[in-house]
């Protein structure tokens, strides 16, 4: 391979994780690469995830007035007919600002960037196939920091319009007449209470009994009191049986109770797992489980890494450690989205990047 294309350290991904491994490894002096398949870098924090769900929540709370309402009535409203082009307008104002953010950051740092989508040839050999052109690169050290997707169950017909997921509904051409989400996860209850301040009837499903189980139960029960204010429907300890449309168009949900819950659009937000599936993992001896995370060591070394001699490794972002090397690190718990991805550089050359959650909650 071609000297020009050997790096010491290769990132794949460029969100929140990627981008600080990538840049730390660049301080420390050495040769990065960041690779990211979106168009544009920032991962999905900045195009699917924090930027974009807190731009529209920040874009809602300003066109409904809905912080206003004490002083001038339940009624007012900043603007009387709010479509989604006025939403997504602000947040891709916000979004295209901060994609400039962490643009200008790995350039200064001089983190050479590629678009494509990145998979493994061999344990230190990637392809990279971007829209019109493949290339290869090798690299001493391979940083996954590749993030999540959303979770979709089986047998739920998905059309990212009308049965959408969480990263599709910032994609909806009109703001839906009524809306179920199933899943009372951090961006479930999100999403529900955007849409509420919106006006849509809102149904949310989850089969726990309690809203955000990793809150005390007094901030969970003053959500619900003030979700249900909102006009929210709570349909807590109830299972989704089944999806179908039904001859309206109308999306039912099938509860296991044999209730339905009718609405014209649905979201699904049950959680997340990691999205290494496009990585050929198999090419450099990866197996992850079935949530798409990969175990590392104290390390956050792939047990790849780990076994190779000579110093090359491959250092998971997000991943799962299998000997409690986030308790030993300081990390604050995984399994919930809505914590900053953070970033610790420790001994020698080995960098740790703590990236997305990949578990089962939102
Ligand atoms: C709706 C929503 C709201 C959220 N709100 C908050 C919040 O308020 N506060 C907060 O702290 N967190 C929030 N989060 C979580 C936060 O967005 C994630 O924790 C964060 O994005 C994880 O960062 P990351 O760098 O691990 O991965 P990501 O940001 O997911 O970036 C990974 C990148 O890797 C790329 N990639 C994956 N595979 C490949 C490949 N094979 N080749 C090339 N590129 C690849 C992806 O395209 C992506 O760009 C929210 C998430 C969602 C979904």
């Amino acid at each position: 391979m071609n000297e020009s294309e050997h790096f010491d350290v290769a990132v794949i991904g460029t969100g929140p994780a990627g981008q600080r491994a990538a840049i730390q490894a660049a301080k420390a002096g050495k040769r990065v690469i960041a690779i990211d398949r979106q168009r544009f870098v920032g991962g999905e924090a900045v195009q699917r995830g924090t930027i974009p769900s807190k731009t529209l929540r920040e874009a809602v709370v300003h066109l409904t007035g809905v912080g206003q309402r004490a002083f001038y009535g339940r009624s007012y409203r900043v603007l009387s007919h709010i479509t989604m082009a006025d939403l997504t307008q602000r947040t891709a104002h916000v979004v295209q600002a901060e994609v400039e953010v962490v643009r200008d950051a790995f350039l200064r740092n001089d983190v050479e960037i590629a678009i494509g989508s990145a998979h493994f040839i061999d344990p230190h050999r990637l392809a990279i196939n971007g829209e019109v052109s493949r290339r290869e690169l090798s690299a001493d050290r391979i940083i996954l920091a590749v993030g999540s997707k959303p979770v979709r169950p089986s047998g739920v017909p998905f059309d990212d319009r009308q049965i959408a997921d969480s990263d599709d509904i910032l994609a909806l051409g009109d703001i839906p007449k009524s809306l179920t989400v199933v899943g009372a996860g951090v961006v479930g209850c999100e999403y529900a209470s955007v849409f509420a301040a919106l006006g849509v009837p809102v149904t949310l499903i989850d089969g726990r009994t309690q809203l955000l189980e990793f809150v005390d139960s007094e901030i969970s029960e003053a959500l619900k009191f003030r979700m249900r204010e909102d006009g929210i429907t709570l349909r807590l300890g109830h299972n989704v049986a089944s999806v179908e449309l039904d001859s309206r168009g109308r999306v039912v949900a099938v509860l296991e109770t044999g209730a339905r819950v009718v609405s014209d659009t649905m979201m699904y937000a049950i959680g997340r797992q990691g999205a290494t599936a496009a990585l050929n993992r198999e090419a450099a001896d990866l197996a992850p489980d079935k949530r798409g995370r990969l175990a590392v060591n104290e390390h956050y070394q792939t047990e790849c890494g780990a076994h190779l001699r000579g110093g090359r490794r491959h250092l998971r972002s997000g991943a799962r450690s299998h000997r409690g090397g986030a308790r030993q690190a300081g990390r604050p718990p995984r399994g919930r989205a809505g914590i900053s991805p953070h970033f610790r550089a420790v001994a020698d050359r080995h960098l740790h990047a703590a990236g997305d959650l990949a578990s089962g909650e939102d």
